[in-house]
């Protein structure tokens, strides 16, 4: 299989790279574009081994699969660009924050194979958590082929588009607010005595301690907090301070918020 990216930035390589160490693809079959002014983008493809242009079009008759990895303010112009070098036999991923699978497949010939993917930045380390939904003129088969290369940076699951948003808020745009988590960690251990970079390290082993327990486990959150927590002791201390604070209310508040901006910008 060929794979080609749209855009040649953090994400167009961050999905290349898991593709390669999967071993599922190698290098020289994957290719990746972008304007003459980010050249550096494509040198650092080129380092990577991969083909590159600075030709749309040539992307995709060099491809199956045609990541569409330019940010939401491009995807018309470049779906403009490819729309007479596209086949049924094409296959098109949008990655685009926003833009829906309608507005795509109507910058499109007619029955193309459009899919619309909500990744994340954790993509670059391959712990990415990817959702993705299906356009009208999907194949049987198709759902599996983008799951397999999704997952090669991460989690990916298929979900309904109505679903797209509210991942957005929540895995889409929840790696900054876990930033902001560890930050404010990281914070309190220096504000009670520890170095730094000590206190950063211990912050971020904790977060994916905890998700790893979760994910390991299956066992419910609430009860891991629970096992955690002898009486009188110093975790429920700190729990409470976190509850007084309306911690779960203000998670929940924020992946509301998210949701709605990212319906809005839709
Ligand atoms: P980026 O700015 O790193 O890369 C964008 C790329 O598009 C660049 O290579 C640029 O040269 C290229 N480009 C611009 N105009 C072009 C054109 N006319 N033809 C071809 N290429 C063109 O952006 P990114 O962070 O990789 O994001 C890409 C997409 O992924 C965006 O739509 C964004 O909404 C989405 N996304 C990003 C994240 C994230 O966390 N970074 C998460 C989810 C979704």
């Amino acid at each position: 299989m060929k794979i080609g990216f749209i855009g040649a930035g953090k994400m167009a390589q961050a999905l290349a790279r898991g593709l390669i160490n999967s071993g599922r693809i190698t290098a020289d079959n994957i290719i990746a574009s972008s304007p003459k002014r980010d050249e550096f983008l494509l040198e650092q493809c080129k380092s990577m081994g991969l083909n590159t242009t600075h030709e749309n079009a040539e992307v995709v008759q060099k491809s199956d699969v045609i990541f569409l990895a330019v940010k939401p303010v491009h995807v018309s112009k470049v779906a403009s660009e490819i729309a007479p070098a596209l086949s049924k036999e094409h296959l098109v991923v949008s990655i685009a924050l926003g833009i829906t699978i309608r507005n795509i497949e109507s910058l499109l010939p007619t029955k193309s194979r459009v899919v619309r993917v909500m990744p994340n930045t954790p993509s670059v380390v391959r712990a990415g958590a990817s959702a993705f939904a299906m356009g009208s003129a999907c194949r049987d088969g198709d759902a599996e082929t983008v799951e397999r290369l999704l997952s090669t940076v991460g989690f990916a699951v298929e979900v309904p588009e109505i679903h797209i948003d509210p991942v957005t808020g929540l895995s889409g745009s929840g790696p900054s607010y876990m930033f902001a988590v560890i930050e404010g960690l990281a914070d309190g251990g220096v504000k009670v005595g520890l170095p730094r970079d000590l206190a950063l390290k211990l912050a971020a082993y904790t977060l994916l301690g905890a998700a790893k327990m979760v994910l390991e486990t299956g066992v419910h959150p609430a009860q891991l907090k629970d096992d955690v927590q002898s009486p009188a002791g110093s975790s429920v201390y700190g729990m409470h301070k976190l509850e007084s604070g309306g911690l779960k209310g203000i998670l929940m508040d924020a992946v509301e918020a998210a949701t709605n901006r990212s319906r809005a910008t839709g």
